[in-house]
């Protein structure tokens, strides 16, 4: 699946969230997107998922514009952001099988699903927990194993690296790359520059609402660092 942003422009009130950004996703790559508090990379994430309408610009998806209600991009489309959208009363796997069932995976079969999709972020173990029982980096490798349930085509993933420890950030390297490998597109936005640069195809560096660097991801991350840290100088 492709993901295209073309000059897209947010506002909240007098606060200008994004400034003309134009991003491409292709699919059996990463982009990552990478910037300082307050850049605009989790609106940009908003309004390439769909849940938010730019102010001005467009995104489209395989060269359409994206229908949210549509079934097939409910099925194949995974956001991963700072609300869960777990219910807290259900077990992890109760959960789970709850969204495979939305997602239309046949009954037969979804308690392996689920169990693969736990297993495959380190979260086996917490199959039977109550989600109101578990911890931050707990309930991220739930939310995570739920996103990537049903083999999604799309992943865009707000900080998907927060509050997990680093066994199951490595883990989720190493699941967003064969995810990748397996021709999924997948944008990430993240402050985490070290992974961002080691999973990304392309690196996307925003600040102040604008696009300040696009490209492959240096072997120095030294480049980015100056871009980064240009910002916070300026404050
Ligand atoms: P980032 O994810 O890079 O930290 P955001 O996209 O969250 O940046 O925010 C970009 C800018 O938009 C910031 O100045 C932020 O304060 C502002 N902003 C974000 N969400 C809202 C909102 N719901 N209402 C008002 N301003 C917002």
């Amino acid at each position: 699946m492709t993901l295209e942003a073309r000059c897209v422009s947010c506002r909240y009130g007098a606060t200008r969230a994004l400034e003309e950004v134009s991003i491409l996703a292709e699919p059996g790559s990463v982009v990552s997107v990478v910037g300082p508090n307050g850049a605009g990379k989790s609106t940009l994430l908003r309004v390439m998922s769909g849940e938010r309408r730019p102010d001005a610009g467009s995104v489209t998806q395989d060269g359409r514009p994206i229908l949210r209600s549509d079934p097939e991009w409910r099925r194949r489309v995974s956001v991963v952001s700072h609300r869960t959208g777990l219910y807290l009363g259900l077990t992890a796997a109760e959960n789970l099988r709850f969204f495979a069932g939305l997602n239309g995976l046949p009954r037969r079969g979804a308690a392996e699903v689920v169990a693969e999709s736990l297993a495959s972020v380190g979260a086996a173990t917490l199959a039977d927990r109550r989600v109101s029982t578990l911890s931050r980096g707990q309930a991220q490798r739930v939310s995570l194993a739920r996103a990537l349930l049903s083999d999604p085509r799309l992943l865009l993933l707000d900080e998907p690296f927060a509050g997990l420890d680093d066994e199951a950030a490595g883990l989720l390297e190493g699941v967003l790359a064969a995810r990748r490998d397996s021709g999924c597109t997948v944008l990430l936005v993240t402050h985490d520059l070290g992974r961002a640069v080691r999973l990304a195809d392309r690196i996307v560096v925003l600040r102040r609402g604008r696009k300040r660097y696009e490209g492959a991801p240096p072997t120095d991350p030294g480049a980015l660092v100056a871009h980064l840290s240009a910002e916070s100088s300026q404050r």
